[in-house]
């Protein structure tokens, strides 16, 4: 049996398998059959990394954490992660090759998952103009026009924020009203960067290489028109990946999963969790590399405990001298 298996390809899958190999904890990392690098491998330019003063892609970035991850003795698989025991001291991940694996700590760090908006064109555009995050991309829409699509509390956060650095930055709503928190909307509304655009839905992307606009549907005529758009944000919402552990850890209000103060502590001993499938908020590669250091660590303190039990009961037990 292994002492940790860690579910995740991302920084913080990453991140915990450089902690735990250098700890000689020999761990196993269950990669994904399709995402290997997590998030990161589909966006381009990553400039708020430390350590990259000139930037770095995605891609590339995780490429070097990965190798790093091996240097030390982490085993990569390419396969998914399909079911989970988690309730005993043995905990036992089930591949989609059908192959069991078991280890005495579990490390989950499965993400999430920015909604889409079901278009063809997201994929081709995601890092060319096309965003689902404004801290991380911001910063390229100097004196832009762009546009966020959502209503709800993130959506205005990430408008008021966007007016940092674009010239006019247009809301796509699909209503008539808002979903965000009155004073979120008001701030929005205060904003003389900021245009609402009512009841709208994003019905294509236009461009080729990068974004050059948008065709919107208009939700209550049915008529469409095209918006000249340098950029194009999308905010409406995000889910934690966490079905295989639906009825086996607790989960928070916001569907991440529940863990103990600052710690990757679950609800189940010997099982963390690290990354964005714990972060309703921050949800930046930085951070959940840092989480990912703690879930090692805690695992890393863990296991130790675990020893420490065991050579307490192996003891042997001081058999009684008779007295004379
Ligand atoms: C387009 C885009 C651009 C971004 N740009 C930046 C940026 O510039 N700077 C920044 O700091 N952040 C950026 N982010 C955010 C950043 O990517 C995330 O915060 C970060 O990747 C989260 O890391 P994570 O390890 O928690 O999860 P993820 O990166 O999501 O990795 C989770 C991994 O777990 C795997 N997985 C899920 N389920 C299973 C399973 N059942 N079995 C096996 N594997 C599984 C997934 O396939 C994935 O590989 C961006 C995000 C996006 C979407």
């Amino acid at each position: 049996m292994r002492d940790i298996i860690i579910i995740g390809s991302g920084p913080a899958g990453f991140t915990a398998a450089i902690y735990a190999a250098r700890a000689q904890l020999t761990p196993l990392l269950i990669a994904s059959s399709v995402e290997v690098g997590g998030e990161l491998v589909n966006t381009t330019e990553v400039e708020n990394f430390p350590g990259f003063p000139e930037g770095i892609m995605g891609p590339d970035l995780m490429t070097k954490i990965q190798a790093q991850a091996e240097r030390f003795g982490t085993e990569v698989v390419y396969d998914d992660v399909v079911e989970l025991d988690v309730a005993g001291p043995v905990k036992r991940v089930k591949l989609g090759n059908g192959e069991t694996h078991e280890a005495k700590t579990l490390v989950f760090a499965t993400g999430s998952a920015y909604r889409k908006l079901g278009l063809p064109e997201e994929e081709l555009l995601s890092g060319h103009g096309l965003s689902w995050c404004a801290t991380c991309d911001g910063f390229f829409f100097r004196q832009k026009t762009i546009a966020v699509v959502g209503g709800g509390d993130s959506a205005m956060e990430e408008a008021n924020f966007l007016t940092k650095f674009a010239d006019k930055v247009y809301v796509l709503h699909r209503r008539d009203s808002l979903k965000a928190s009155k004073i979120m909307q008001q701030r929005a509304f205060d904003n003389p960067k900021i245009e609402f655009v009512w009841n709208v839905e994003v019905s294509a992307i236009r461009g080729a290489s990068a974004v050059t606009g948008v065709q919107l549907r208009d939700t209550v005529t049915g008529e469409e028109r095209e918006l000249e758009l340098d950029g194009l944000f999308v905010a409406i919402g995000n889910d934690p990946r966490t079905h295989l552990v639906h009825g086996k850890l607790d989960l928070t209000v916001e569907g991440t999963i529940a863990v103990q103060g600052r710690t990757s502590k679950t609800s189940v001993e010997g099982v963390f969790a690290a990354g964005d499938v714990i972060d309703p908020h921050y949800r930046q590669a930085i951070t959940a590399a840092g989480s990912g250091a703690a879930a090692a660590l805690d695992a890393e303190v863990f296991l130790a405990g675990l020893e420490d039990a065991e050579s307490v009961d192996a003891e042997p037990v001081p058999v009684a001298v008779a007295a004379n």
